[in-house]
């Protein structure tokens, strides 16, 4: 059991101290910069960047694919599941710019209209309190100069979360789900996640764009968790 001071200490004492003193970076300890949230950029530099095989490996992976491309710039090691946990449900919004930052840099030779996000069902947004793959998608069109919209898909459904689901179920978990709020034709659209595991979702929404007339449409995510090269 803990001590009546141990538990003032994590309660009452430790918060404040970490919030009057410089933080530290989660993975070497060094004293991150005012720029810096969570992690340090020598740290960030040395996340495992994804394999263009890995990639195209996920793409050709996805059933019925509706996608022309897919950008990731990281597989999903463990400082990357740290940050995006931090980034999803410990409100540190401001990893979008960071992932964002990535994601420009390897999409740099392709030209997009609009981006968006995977929309959120309005009752997830209000539990969660902001759209995580919009946040990255509005950071993402700032710094790649492409249009955002968060009106483009809308989710008609409350899904259950994907992260228990099989291969097939996830396919059938999002079935229905997105409908088109746009006139979309002709256009070069970019949708945008935090993690791309089989496809499903992601493929899910390019499906509806493309039905809208889309031309061209890709997926964009900080990292995929997909290993399984044959
Ligand atoms: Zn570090």
């Amino acid at each position: 059991m803990r001590s009546f001071a141990q538990v003032i200490w994590q309660n009452f004492l430790k918060p404040v101290v970490d919030f009057a003193l410089p933080a530290h970076c989660s993975f070497c300890e060094a004293t991150l910069a005012d720029t810096e949230i969570l992690i340090c950029a020598s740290c960030y530099s040395k996340i495992q960047p994804a394999d263009s095989q890995l990639i195209k490996h996920l793409l050709q992976e996805i059933p019925e694919s509706a996608l022309d491309e897919i950008f990731i710039p990281f597989v999903f090691t463990l400082e990357i599941k740290h940050l995006i946990h931090h980034f999803k449900y410990k409100r540190f919004e401001n990893l979008a710019r960071l992932f964002a930052f990535s994601i420009a840099e390897t999409i740099k030779k392709s030209h997009f209209d609009l981006v968006t996000g995977i929309p959120l069902h309005r009752v997830k947004k209000r539990e969660r309190g902001y759209n995580q793959s919009d946040l990255i998608a509005s950071h993402l069109a700032e710094l790649s100069k492409i249009t955002f919209s968060d009106q483009i898909l809308l989710r008609n459904k409350y899904t259950q979360s994907q992260t228990k689901l099989s291969r097939n179920e996830r396919i059938q978990n999002v079935h229905d789900v997105f409908r088109l709020n746009t006139d979309v034709k002709n256009k070069r659209i970019l949708l945008v996640d935090d993690l791309i595991t089989t496809g499903s979702t992601i493929n899910a929404c390019a499906t509806v764009l493309k039905a809208g007339g889309a031309v061209f449409v890709a997926a964009a995510a900080v990292a995929t968790p997909a290993t399984n090269i044959n």
